[in-house]
């Protein structure tokens, strides 16, 4: 098989351009940072002259942006990229990506397993895609055979640390802003180190730009976006003799500090954080959430199993007494806090009794969004190598559902504790369901729907909580619903006040 790996040293050919723009199709699997990756991509080619169809069908370029963190997900692409085979016979001139996590962690045996397939390109690759695009162009122009005109492109190097503030922007009043890539946690079941490489933070004053110029251009709302947000910052060097100390460890810049800077931008309402790791909640963070009217009073803190003997199995750095000491950090600077968690159900070992404990856990922190996973071994993780995936799939699914009747019922008891009070709401767009009706997002990071007009939309208003389920609430506006005035500054106070818990 003749395949040629394309690195950065390699040059996009110059050639003319063709008249009429090549339309490019991403289909997108997995999580957030996927979506943003996506985003991020699109924006490469649009800047390239290339045109985004949300049409298959009328692409000339199909690329997959996929996920390897459960087989699963990896069926699906693979069943996915299968559909295309027909279609690239019937267009030759069909280029065929796959991009993002299983594309790295697969590698060129994507070629062998589906020979339509024209790029491999991994988790760093995204600011290149055009050029990769060009480079398959060019090598078919000049008579080389399809399979010599594959580019495979996995190196790490690149930080793509891309600022978009000056991409044209379709008018969405949300957006995503990675704020780091990849993790330096080693999780014995998790394909994530692996597949999206070392910690890499980008620079606050990149990101208070990137920030800036989506407010300019509408945005109201921003998710940080971090395999574990709150370690933001931890590669960064501390300051050296004579620079301002910051919030962070020895100094460094952190989440929190981030969070006042992006807290201070004018026409920002709401800031979002995806995902926390319990080993880097600290007193700054938690003073921060308080301080900062902005940031979401929902956090994703993901306990993964209430076990210990489990937690240490799964290597992720806490006990239950560590998470619950990291839960009352945050609950005492910030009472009204609700929590989400992520669970792993049938990790290798794991016993009915030690299942038992995760319900209790989720229980006793009263998590109000779940999201719950059968435990599904990747090759090369620790777990996978190291211990049998002994808890039979009927177990799994027992477990399973075992727990997502605790969330439900837990969700339905937070979420009714809302009842009866006005949130500050913010307004995202209508109901599909509910002719008539707008959807909102509390402070608390519930979802609301409401009796409104449509030109509420894009306002924060006050919304009284009239009713409950285990997934969201329903309400009415408040009587006056009027724009709140969002307080743009924050207090300001002695940064070395606060103590870093990590
Ligand atoms: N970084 C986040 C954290 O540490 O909590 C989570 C990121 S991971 C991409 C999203 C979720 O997938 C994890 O929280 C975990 O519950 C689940 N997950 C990861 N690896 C898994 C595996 N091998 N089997 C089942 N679920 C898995
Ligand atoms: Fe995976 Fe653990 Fe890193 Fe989360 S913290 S991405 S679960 S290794």
């Amino acid at each position: 098989m003749s395949i040629s790996r394309f690195t950065s040293a390699d040059r996009a050919p110059e050639e003319p351009r063709a008249e009429v723009a090549r339309k490019v199709h991403v289909v997108t699997f997995g999580c957030q940072m996927n979506k943003y990756d996506s985003l991020l991509a699109e924006g490469r080619f649009r800047r390239e002259g290339f045109a985004i169809t949300s049409e298959l069908h009328e692409a000339d370029i199909v690329l997959f942006n996929t996920c390897s963190v459960r087989e699963h997900a990896e069926d699906r692409t693979w069943s996915w990229v299968g559909e295309l085979k027909r279609a690239k016979e019937a267009r030759p001139d069909l280029i065929v990506g796959v991009m993002g996590c299983m594309a790295q962690r697969v590698g060129d045996e994507i070629f062998d397993r589906a020979g339509h397939v024209d790029i491999v390109a991994g988790t760093r690759q995204f600011a290149r895609l055009p050029a990769l695009v060009e480079e398959v162009l060019h090598r078919r122009q000049q008579g080389l055979s399809r399979s010599a005109a594959r580019v495979l492109a996995l190196e790490m190097d690149d930080p793509v640390a891309i600022d978009r503030s000056d991409e044209p922007w379709d008018g969405g009043l949300h957006a995503y802003l990675t704020v780091m890539r990849g993790c330096d946690l080693n999780c014995t079941y998790c394909i994530v180190p692996r597949v999206r490489g070392r910690v890499i933070s980008y620079p606050i004053a990149h990101l208070v730009r990137e920030a800036r110029g989506f407010v300019e251009k509408g945005v109201r709302v921003i998710t940080l976006l971090g395999q574990t947000v709150n370690s933001y910052g931890e590669d960064f060097a501390p300051p050296a003799a004579g620079e301002p100390e910051l919030r962070g460890r020895q100094g460094r810049a952190s989440l929190a500090d981030l969070l006042y800077e992006l807290q201070a931008i004018p026409g920002l309402m709401r800031i979002r954080l995806i995902t926390l790791h319990p080993s880097y909640v600290t007193n700054a963070l938690a003073q921060a959430i308080a301080q900062c009217s902005k940031v979401e009073r929902f956090l994703p803190l993901p306990a993964q199993s209430g076990s210990d003997r489990v937690l240490k199995a799964m290597k992720r750095g806490y006990n239950r007494e560590l998470f619950a000491k990291r839960t009352e950090i945050l609950r005492a600077a910030v009472p009204d806090i609700e929590l989400a968690s992520d669970w792993i159900v049938g990790f290798p070992t794991e016993t009915d009794a030690e299942h038992e404990q995760s319900e209790a856990l989720l229980a006793e922190q009263g998590f109000v969004v779940n999201y719950i996973f059968k435990y599904s071994p990747r090759p090369s993780t620790h777990a996978a190598e190291a211990l049998a995936d002994d808890v039979p799939e009927e177990v799994k699914k027992t477990r399973n559902q075992r727990l997502l009747a605790l969330a439900a019922e837990t969700g339905l008891k937070r979420h009714s504790r809302h009842v009866g009070e006005t949130r500050r709401t913010f307004v995202e767009g209508t109901s599909e369901k509910r002719p008539g009706e707008l959807l909102g997002r509390t402070i608390h990071g519930m979802i609301v729907s409401f009796p409104g007009p449509a030109e509420w939309i894009g306002r924060e208003i006050e919304v009284r909580i009239e009713g409950a389920s285990p997934y969201g609430l329903a309400g009415s506006a408040a009587a006056d619903p009027r724009a709140l005035q969002v307080p743009q500054q924050v207090p300001q106070e002695s940064p070395s006040a606060e103590q870093s818990a990590t």
